[in-house]
């Protein structure tokens, strides 16, 4: 190792917390390495922690935006127009199917069970959507906060 300095490669390590007489810098929340040159007694830091936090932020924030692409597009799915016209024209089909007169017993009760269901999706597409929000929303604020600490340094 070498005093970026001056050059000389006699540094030796110290310890941290340091204080340094009149200068007002907190440096206790860093775990840092820190080596002196014996020469001019300028400091390196090295701060691997901070590089293994740095490491473990980037790949959490992959991590949660991998887990969050199908989620969104599952809520933009149930969200659209269409797939809200698809669950209604469902359910007038099959009442329309229901009111013909050649249809069997067997046919009606069939088409009784899926109008049921068919019904009971589109009620339930409301929750659906909430509960798909409660699970994104917790993702969207992790990520927001991950990414404010890479953007101020403070991750
Ligand atoms: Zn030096």
């Amino acid at each position: 190792m070498k005093c970026t300095h001056c050059g000389n490669k006699e540094l030796i390590k110290a310890s941290i917390p340091m204080k340094w007489e009149g200068h007002d810098v907190d440096i206790s929340n860093i775990r840092a390495e820190v080596y002196l040159c014996l020469k001019c007694g300028h400091c390196e830091f090295f701060a691997m922690d901070k590089i293994a936090h740095y490491k473990e932020t980037v790949s959490r924030i992959a991590e949660l935006e991998q887990e969050l692409k199908p989620l969104q597009k599952e809520l933009s799915r149930l969200r659209s127009k269409g797939h809200y016209d698809s669950l209604n024209n469902r359910v007038h089909e099959l009442e329309e199917a229901l009111n013909s007169i050649d249809i069997t017993i067997r046919q009606q009760q069939e088409l009784q069970d899926k109008l049921c269901k068919a019904r009971a999706e589109l009620k339930g597409l409301d929750s659906q959507i909430g509960s798909l929000k409660s699970k994104i929303d917790p993702i969207i604020n992790e990520l927001n906060k991950l990414k404010q600490a890479l953007s101020e340094g403070t991750f």
